[in-house]
């Protein structure tokens, strides 16, 4: 049952520095207006923000034998954010061996969405134990 009620949504549009703040109105699961971008970018980008909300993902993986326990990652492309909590679970449970190298792979394909997960850092081996000086 529609209860006909107009929804305004506001989505910045990530295309440019600019950054519009693009309006989208809808009913019913239905875009009935755009106001606010600049550029016919910012209409695609709503539209498609709108039907299916992507994010890139920041966040950390663990380190095996590394100076430091965690490698700062982030998914190389948005991926879509009803994906997102799967995507934390499955990186939770990643550990990587040092050393690791910005831009190094951490897994090919995150939460089955065929994007992979990058290293947005290096981590040298922990050389402490061998060492001394
Ligand atoms: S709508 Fe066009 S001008 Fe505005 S942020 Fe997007 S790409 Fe840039």
């Amino acid at each position: 049952m529609s209860n006909n009620e107009i929804k305004e949504n506001t989505i910045i549009c990530v295309n440019c520095p600019r950054g519009c703040r693009v309006r989208v109105k809808s009913q019913d699961g239905e875009i009935t207006d755009i106001t606010g971008h600049q550029c016919d970018m910012g209409i695609d980008y709503a539209k498609e923000e709108f039907k299916n909300p992507t994010r890139i993902l920041p966040t950390t993986v663990r380190v095996k034998n590394g100076r430091l326990d965690l490698v700062p990652v982030k998914t190389a492309k948005p991926i879509p954010k009803n994906k997102i909590g799967a995507a934390m679970q499955e990186l939770a449970g990643i550990l990587v061996e040092a050393p690791v190298s910005r831009g190094d792979v951490i897994t090919e394909n995150i939460a089955d969405t065929g994007i992979e997960v990058v290293a947005t850092r290096s981590i040298a081996k922990n050389s402490k134990n061998n060492d001394l000086n």
